[in-house]
């Protein structure tokens, strides 16, 4: 069965609610004809509630860029799983390199919320790559594969079913360097064979997006590439006319 690409577009820590208003109203019309692609967008939670009213009656799908590991109770300042898909989350982003470094985030505890996003029904998106000096030293394989384990040794292979695995190499994040499609292919091959060691069924189904500058320049070209499956697109998702030409190359 022919995977559906998926392009999703994290704004990180950017917007307002007039700049909500105003870009999801660009990008409704911009997208109002897409075929053969899943599209969404994770503006910061705040913006939730103003984003799912937005998107009423559109093909653009909801995301967030994080979720708490806590489900309900005395947690300060946590967001749980179900909050989320109340507001109609759909797609959320965990083990992105910015919460890995910034929040000290563990393959562990990254494991656990995968974990609470499966049990709520959400699809995680579990972001993985290397840094450029383990991408220089030849550990891409090594990095990208543990922070898959992490899921597998405590959740089983079949948490892969309905869900999506970005690779970002984190030197290319926001550097205005991508990958190569071709540097991009292989290490997206590797990820699809490492599942597949564990069943061949979750690997070919399973959604592998690129990440990491992504533009309306490079997109059509990475996603030539048989196991690029979308983009998960940051600076370039906060321009409609960018994120819709990357839309319309998946
Ligand atoms: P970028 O960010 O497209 O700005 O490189 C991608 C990401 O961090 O998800």
């Amino acid at each position: 069965m022919a995977r559906i690409p998926l392009v999703m577009g994290n704004w990180k820590l950017n917007g307002s609610k007039a700049f909500c208003d105003s870009l999801i109203s660009e990008l409704k019309t911009a997208l109002v004809d897409v075929k053969g692609c899943n599209v969404a967008i994770a503006p910061p939670v705040m913006y939730l509630a103003q984003a799912e009213n937005l998107l009423t009656d559109s093909k653009i799908a909801l995301g967030a860029q994080n979720v708490d590991v806590n489900v309900q109770g005395a947690f300060t300042g946590d967001i749980s799983p179900v909050m989320l898909k109340e507001f109609g989350a759909k797609y959320i982003i965990i083990g992105h390199s910015e919460r890995r470094t910034y929040h000290k985030e563990s393959n562990e505890f990254i494991a656990k919320k995968f974990q609470l996003l499966k049990d709520a029904g959400l699809t995680p998106v579990l972001c993985i790559g290397e840094t450029e000096a383990e991408n220089e030293a030849g550990k891409t394989e090594e990095v990208c594969a543990r922070q898959i384990d992490a899921v597998i040794n405590t959740l089983g292979v079949e948490a892969f079913n309905n869900a999506v695995i970005a690779y970002e190499p984190i030197w290319a994040i926001g550097t205005g360097k991508s990958a190569t499609p071709a540097q991009a292919q292989a290490v997206h091959a590797f990820i699809r064979q490492h599942i597949a060691k564990k069943s061949s069924t979750v690997a070919e189904q399973v959604i592998i997006q690129y990440g990491g500058s992504v533009n309306d320049a490079n997109a059509a070209e990475l996603f030539t590439q048989p196991d690029i499956d979308g983009a998960l697109v940051g600076g370039a998702s906060l321009k409609a006319a960018a994120f819709a030409t990357i839309v319309k190359a998946a």
